[in-house]
């Protein structure tokens, strides 16, 4: 049998990309349960934050011009704590004022009240030279009315919350969610909680792919519908595969996709749509599947993608390949993920025809430990570590060297 050429990843994802067009469907949500969704309108300031020029200090508005001497004597004609708003401050006059409250008119400094004395006769003795627009906030430095604070496809955050309340909003138009089916192949597996660890069948495993990637699709927003373990079988697979496209936008399985005899997912996605079988040019995560299935009702397609079943491969293909999809069916548009250059503190001294993904941890002296076990079935590599090394293919690694590191914490989020 020929072998396939291995595909790039370069080449594979700008390909994948292009076939997840945005989801049309938006929804208003409470700017509360907004963190994690993606913005389906730009958001348009319409008024200053903040709304008037106020004090960041507890102490007293003065004219500057008053107090071009350390020393100056005033009279504090009234008092603005915030909330409130003051009459216009008269030469000779100061305003006792607190942190947030607005300027007075004629007001044009602010002096902290551990530059002041209070004295008899509602008197303030100010003790420093007042420069003008000392300790004031000027209106719209944090907003201005009409400028665009947020944009479509920004995927909120806890600080963009606060920001969209900043501006008055209590809902935010978001895309909707994205409908995953998961489901997992092979007659081998077994879901914990079904058979108790001592009652194993010989051959049989627990499904641990499925956990993963479930909370992995909902850390990103979607709406995920667990269809279980799929029989090893044809009929049951295409069977499965039709019911699940009706009422999702992505059918994401895990296993079957290499080109075993035991591999059912091809024959049956193509007996419904079409299928790609990919063989990409990384490790762990060579077999790879980008396909659709069509929806005979409704005259358009439900996407599909097949990870490889081995765990580790499973869970990296699924951040590098499905991950930036299902952003993207959010209408997410910067869906790539940051490299850090860091320092290698082992060696990798067998390069591989591959790109690579190796599982590391920071160590204290800011470099990158190597788990020592890197084979695809080996899933305590990425709880240990803390992220992965993107490493070229054809390329060796000795300590020392600068490396491209991808955090777990930030690739997750
Ligand atoms: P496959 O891609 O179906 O050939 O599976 C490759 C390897 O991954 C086999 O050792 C499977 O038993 C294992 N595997 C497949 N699916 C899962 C799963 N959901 N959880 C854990 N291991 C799996
Ligand atoms: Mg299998």
């Amino acid at each position: 049998m020929n072998r396939p050429a291995l595909l790039s990843l370069d080449d594979a994802l700008p390909e994948l990309l292009a076939k997840a067009q945005a989801l049309p469907n938006m929804q208003s949500v409470s700017t509360f349960d907004a963190d994690g969704c993606v913005l389906a309108q730009d958001v348009i300031a319409a008024l200053q934050v903040p709304p008037k020029d106020n004090s960041s200090m507890d102490g007293y508005a003065v004219r500057a011009a008053d107090c071009v001497q350390a020393g100056a004597v005033l009279r504090v004609a009234q008092r603005i704590p915030a909330g409130t708003h003051g009459k216009p401050v008269n030469a000779g006059e100061a305003a006792r004022i607190f942190t947030g409250a607005p300027i007075p008119q004629g007001a044009d400094a602010v002096v902290m009240q551990e530059d002041c004395e209070a004295l008899a006769y509602d008197q303030v003795r100010v003790n420093k030279v007042v420069p003008v627009g000392q300790w004031i906030r000027r209106s719209g430095e944090d907003v201005t009315r009409g400028a665009t604070v947020l944009k479509r496809g920004t995927r909120l955050t806890p600080a963009e919350l606060g920001l969209a309340a900043s501006i008055g909003l209590a809902q935010l138009q978001v895309s909707a969610r994205p409908r995953i089916a998961l489901f997992s192949t092979g007659d081998e597996l077994v879901m914990p909680g079904d058979v108790a660890p001592e009652a194993m069948p010989a051959g049989a495993i627990y499904n641990s792919n499925l956990f993963f990637l479930r909370a992995m699709l909902r850390r990103l927003g979607c709406e995920v519908t667990d269809l279980g373990i799929v029989p090893d079988q044809r009929d049951a697979t295409v069977r499965a595969l039709r019911d699940a496209a009706l009422s999702h936008d992505l059918i994401l399985t895990s296993g079957g996709v290499s080109v075993g005899e035991e591999d059912h997912i091809k024959p049956a996605v193509e007996s419904l749509g079409e299928l790609k079988l990919w063989q990409l040019a990384i490790k762990p995560g060579k077999p790879f599947a980008y396909g659709h299935v069509n929806r005979q009702t409704q005259g358009d397609v439900c996407h599909f993608m097949g990870l490889p079943g081995n765990p580790v491969s499973s869970f990296v293909t699924f951040l590098l390949l499905v991950r930036p999809f299902v952003l993207a069916l959010q209408g997410v548009t910067q869906t790539d993920i940051a490299r850090t250059e860091m320092t290698a503190d082992f060696d990798w001294p067998r390069a591989d025809k591959r790109r690579e993904f190796l599982r590391v941890k920071r160590n204290a002296k800011g470099g990158l430990d190597l788990f020592p076990n890197q084979s695809s079935g080996v899933l305590t590599s990425a709880v240990w570590g803390d992220g992965v090394v993107d490493n070229p293919a054809g390329q060796t690694i000795s300590k020392g060297d600068r490396v491209r590191f991808i955090s777990f914490a930030e690739w997750l989020a």
